[in-house]
């Protein structure tokens, strides 16, 4: 049996993207003080990302498994975090 890479098994997910209203908003002034960015290597879909020292989020290709949520030291001041609204959001596909 063939083997996906990441990629490619997250390129098989369709999304919903709520271009209206983000269901993740991330507070860089936080994070500015975050020492280790655990987010950057805990999230599944790769979305925190490290750039010029900064911490770049897009919340288009959410899986919605609230790691980063749980990950997050400084969660409750750092992240607005919800479900989408109804019909947005993640559509698992298994192939
Ligand atoms: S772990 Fe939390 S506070 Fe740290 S960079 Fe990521 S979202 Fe920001
Ligand atoms: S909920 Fe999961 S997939 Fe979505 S941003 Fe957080 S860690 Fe990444």
């Amino acid at each position: 049996m063939k083997r996906l890479t990441i990629e490619q098994l997250l390129g098989i997910n369709k999304f919903a993207v709520d271009d209206d209203q983000a269901h993740i908003i991330v507070k860089k002034e936080i994070c500015a003080l975050c020492l280790n960015k655990p987010c950057t290597f805990a999230c599944p879909a790769n979305l925190y990302k490290l750039k010029d020292g900064q911490i770049s989020f897009d919340y288009a290709g959410c899986l919605e498994c609230g790691t980063c949520r749980a990950i997050c030291p400084q969660a409750t001041a750092a992240l607005s975090w919800q479900y989408p609204r109804g019909g947005f959001g993640v559509n698992f596909r298994y192939g």
